[in-house]
This record gives structure tokens, sequence and C-alpha cells, in this order.
């Protein structure tokens, strides 16, 4: 087998071209990493014991806390007195909802569960005509009373789920069609409708959103990262800032998510840097006669991290839990052998901070970034803006049809479309128009040394070996539900698949998102398949209508 040894490639690169989406903004909050990135992984923690308990230990495990530990994060992510005073008095009886995760989708459920409610504009004209007529039919009753399944008949979209397109042309009526007919709804606040509920989750609210890069571009349009009743434009327009092409930078996005929490009243409800490292269930406690909610007992535990990063246990018993952890804390990794040296990483995060300690620049070894999709087209953006050399290798050709750069409009993100034609015209072998970047398409990366070589297998079958300084392995994500029975793999559509955001999500009854394998456990945002923030909503709404629904069953 022939080994080739490449010098890097020269440090002196051309200018970084004026493309949206490249760092340089100050973050509004200041770095939204670094003090947000996840505490200890759950994925190492001992999942919990299999389902089938007889009996769950007695309200509150008697060697725990107990309750919540006591408040340390930041004040917006703190947790209030109210709060304290709320598990204080209720530590002897389980909680009616846990949410586990922070993030849109957490946040959205919080606001509806808090009471806010959702009734169509008595003055409201739906663009969609048979939406208009079903809507009509029900005049002053609120959306979370109706039947969801009836009203969303028919509606078709970018998304699968019924509920999310419904609530999406609820609040954003003729989008699709480049339109901005303001949202069909208006809220009020039914305090008497509220169900009391916890939001637990590792980030300050916003969940994902803390540990993207705080200057790259949404792929979404700003308005649709928008939650009910604060229009991202709106809450931009008095921080004094602005959408770029109409979308907003991650950073601001998180701003506003944990802004939302503030303003809609909601933070009692949250307790951030909360890990949840287990949720186990037994059989429904024994019913009073009458009663018709065969929930089992959930017992939720886990640990909340102090700033001096002390960490405190706790564990706390619900009727009911939400999922909401998104798919972003567990990188998919290569499992190659040097996978776990220390300048080998999984997050973006780790070349910002390289780039900030000086360990990579203009004059370092390059980059090696693997990966053909978003968060790797993300890296090159960002390295080149620091003018650092780059390696950018995957395993496809440039021109795969299913790469997602085939499928975004060239007009709407010529960023991603400055990096797929680098990818294309500046492959090893041909000459090079942009200095200090190569592409190797269809390289399959084979091994990592202690010395920084990365060794690569071409098309060919030939070895390669290159010189590094970082490497990042930007290849995709998988959700982490390692807290529950069986790392929750047999709440799968296809329990015998990996679970999968896009291709094996949590199943889930459409229409209130509960799953289908077992009463009171609910899925929502990507774990149940709805990709984007404009669509997790949906979710929300179907859980919140379930729970309503629960709640006017039970016995008083
Ligand atoms: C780089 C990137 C760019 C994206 N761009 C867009 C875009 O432009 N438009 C768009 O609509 N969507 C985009 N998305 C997708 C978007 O982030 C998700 O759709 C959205 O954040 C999902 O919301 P969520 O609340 O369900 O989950 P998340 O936002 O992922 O929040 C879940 C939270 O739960 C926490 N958590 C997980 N496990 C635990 C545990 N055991 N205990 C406590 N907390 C836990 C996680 O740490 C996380 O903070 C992007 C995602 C990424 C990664």
């Amino acid at each position: 087998m022939k080994v080739i040894f490449l010098a890097p490639p020269s440090a002196r690169l051309f200018p970084a071209p004026e493309i949206p989406g490249l760092p340089g903004l100050s973050h509004p909050l200041g770095s939204p990493r670094g003090n947000v990135r996840p505490a200890p992984s759950a994925g190492s923690l001992t999942p919990g014991s299999p389902r089938g308990l007889t009996a769950l230990p007695s309200v509150l495990d008697p060697g725990r806390s107990g309750r919540l530990p006591a408040p340390h994060p930041p004040p917006a992510t703190g947790m209030s007195n109210q709060r304290k005073d709320h598990l204080g008095a209720s530590s002897s009886e389980p909680l009616r909802v846990i949410i586990i995760g922070n993030g849109p989708s957490g946040i959205c459920l919080s606001y509806l569960l808090s009471g806010y409610t959702p009734y169509v504009r008595p003055d409201a004209i739906h663009p969609h005509p048979l939406l208009q007529r079903k809507l009509s039919e029900a005049p002053g009753v609120s959306i979370m009373d109706q039947d969801l399944d009836y009203l969303s008949e028919g509606l078709e979209g970018r998304c699968q789920s019924p509920v999310a397109l419904l609530f999406d042309a609820l609040l954003r009526p003729d989008t699709d069609f480049g339109g901005s007919v303001e949202s069909v709804l208006t809220w009020r606040h039914q305090k008497e409708r509220a169900i009391p509920h916890l939001v637990l989750g590792r980030n300050p609210p916003g969940g994902a959103w803390h540990s993207i890069e705080g200057s790259m571009v949404t792929l979404s349009q700003g308005e649709w990262m928008g939650l009910p009743d604060l229009q991202v434009k709106d809450w931009m327009c008095k921080k004094r800032r602005g959408l770029r092409n109409s979308r907003a930078t991650a950073g601001d996005i998180a701003h506003y998510y944990r802004d939302y929490v503030i303003r809609k009243g909601l933070s009692h409800n949250f307790v951030s840097s909360a890990t949840v490292t287990a949720v186990e269930w037994g059989t429904p406690e024994p019913s009073s006669p009458g009663a018709r909610d065969p929930s089992p007992l959930f017992q939720v535990s886990g640990f909340v991290t102090a700033e001096d990063q002390s960490q405190q246990s706790f564990s706390l018993r619900a009727h009911n839990v939400v999922l909401a952890t998104g798919t972003s804390d567990s990188p998919a990794r290569l499992g190659i052998p040097g996978e776990a040296l220390p300048f080998v990483h999984h997050d973006l995060s780790a070349l910002e901070a390289a780039t900030q300690a000086g360990t990579v620049s203009p004059s370092s070894d390059p980059v090696l970034i693997i990966g053909a999709g978003l968060s790797a087209a993300d890296a090159v953006l960002y390295a080149r803006h620091y003018s650092v050399p780059v390696i950018h290798a995957f395993r496809r050709p440039v021109d795969d049809p299913g790469l997602v750069f085939n499928q975004l409009p060239k007009m709407l993100y010529p960023e991603y479309h400055k990096v797929h034609q680098m990818m294309r015209e500046q492959s090893i072998l041909s000459p090079s128009p942009y200095e200090g970047y190569r592409s190797l398409p269809e390289h399959q990366l084979l091994l990592l040394k202690e010395d920084r070589q990365a060794v690569f297998r071409d098309p060919q079958g030939l070895q390669k070996v290159f010189g590094v300084a970082l490497v990042l392995v930007l290849i995709g994500s998988h959700p982490d539900l390692s807290f529950l029975p069986g790392a929750g793999t047999d709440l799968a559509v296809d329990p015998d698949q990996p679970l999968s955001a896009k291709r094996n999500p949590i199943e889930v009854d459409p229409f209130t998102y509960q799953t289908i394998h077992q009463e009171g456990l609910y899925a929502m945002g990507p774990l149940a398949g709805d990709n984007f923030v404009r669509f997790v909503q949906g979710g929300a709404l179907a859980v919140a209508s379930s729970l309503l629904r629960k709640e006017a069953r039970k016995p008083p």
C-alpha cells in the first residue's frame, strides 16, 4: 500500500469573503458557550432500572435531598424562592408534570401549561378556506379544547405532523407563500387552566441554542424561530438588534428564549443546570374508586450543578413526564482509533476555543474538519474567517444529490453555497483558487495518531497522511436517552433500530404526543420527529391539550 505524505496547505490565505454567517458579532450575553456547556453527560451514568418495578421508592429517596437543591445558577436561570416554596410544599405530593429539556419545546409547553390559552381572534380570517370554515364552527372555544385531529385534517406543509402544521398555520398563516398575514390567534392568560409543572434542563432556558456558536446565522428565517405571542422581529427591535437577510444569529435566538421565559413569567417553573440521570416508573398506583387516570408514577432523578461545580442530587415523582431533550447532546463518532485523543473534538466550540487560545492560527498546521453537513460548513466558514488553514474531508462525492447544500436555495444561503463551491473546486488534486482550503471528497479517515497525523484512505484505496493542529468531527448527533430504561430504544418507531430524529423517532400519538408504549410519558421536538423550532410548537399544543383533558378527568 502506498503512503503519500503531503505538506499542509499554505498558510497564506485569500481574504475571507463577505458573506452572512461569518463570525464577528459579539454575543449579547457574552459567549453563549463555555459557561453553559452541558454538565457531565447523563450517558456516563447508569441507566435506570428495567421497567416493571413492582413498587417505587417512597415519595423521595430518603438518601437524597428530597427536593431540588438550593439555588445557585445566574438570576435568569436560577430557581426562584417561589419555586423552592412550591417544591417544599409539594415534596410529598407527586408533581403533575415534569418536562425534561428546556429548549424551545420545553419553553413553549411551559407557556401553554401556565394558563396561556389560544383563541381565534373574532375578526380574523384565515387564508386557508377549509381551516377558516372549521375555525368559525366553534367561535370562542380555545384551540386547546377543540378537536386537533379535525382542525388539522387536510393541512399540508414542510412537516409530517398534522398538529405541527395546524399550530404553525394559526401562528404564521401564509408564511410558506412568502406572506406576512398576522397570526389569527389571540392569547388569554387564564390562571385557572394552569397545570403545575417543572422544566429541568442542563443549560439556561433555550436548550441547544446556548451550545450553538453565537455568531452563526440561523438556517430558518428569524421569524420562524419565535415562540407564541412574542415575535422575534419585535423583540429584536426592542433590543436594537436586527435580522440579517431575514435570518437571526444563534446568539440572539438564545437570548430571545431566555428572555421569553422571563417576560412571560415562567421562570419559577424552570430549574437550569439540572441533569436528569434516571427516569423510572412502576405499575399504576391503586386507583381510588371512580378514578380514571391509569398513569403510573414516574420517578425522576438527577443532579443540579452549582457554580462551583459541586453537584447535588434530587429525586422527584410525577404523574406525567415529557421528554423534550432534543438531539444535540450526543455527537456522532467515527469509531476509529485515536478519536479520543485530546486534539480531536466533536463540537464547533472547540475551534472557537482553539482560535482564541492561539492553538490554531494562520501559521499553524491546518484544522481537519470531517463532515459534509451544515455544522461542518459552519466550521469551515469559522476557520476561514480567522484565516486558519483547513483540510475538509468527507465520504460522499461533492455532487451527491443527498448533500444538504443541494437542497438549499442559493439566493437564501450564499455562504453554504460558497462552501459547496469550495468543496467542489478545491479538491486535493486540482490547482487551488482557495488558498488555505483543501477538500478531500470520498476520503475515509482511518486513524489519528498521537503526533497529530491523520491517516486517510482515498477513493482509489491509497493511504494519505496529513499533519493537523486540531480535528473536528462534525457528522451529526444522536438523541441521548440513557436516563430511560433500555436507553429508550423500545419507544422508537422501530425498536430494533437506533433512535434517530430523522429516521426512527419516538413513536407518539400524533394528536397527544403521548408515547404509544407508555401512558403518561410524552415526547416532543426532534425526539418525536419535529426538527425545526417552527414545528416543535405543535407538539407543545398537543401535549398541553392532552394534559388539560387528563386534568378535567381527574376526580375532585
Ligand atoms: C447547529 C444547529 C443549527 C440549527 N439551526 C436551526 C434553524 O435554523 N432553525 C430551526 O428551526 N432549527 C434549527 N436547529 C434545530 C433546533 O435546534 C431544534 O429543532 C430545537 O432546538 C429543538 O428544540 P428542543 O427544545 O426540542 O431541543 P433542544 O433545543 O435540543 O433542547 C433540549 C435541551 O435539553 C437538554 N437535555 C438533554 N438531556 C438532558 C438531561 N438528561 N437532563 C437535563 N437536560 C437535558 C439539552 O442539553 C438541551 O439543552 C439547529 C440545530 C443545530 C444543532
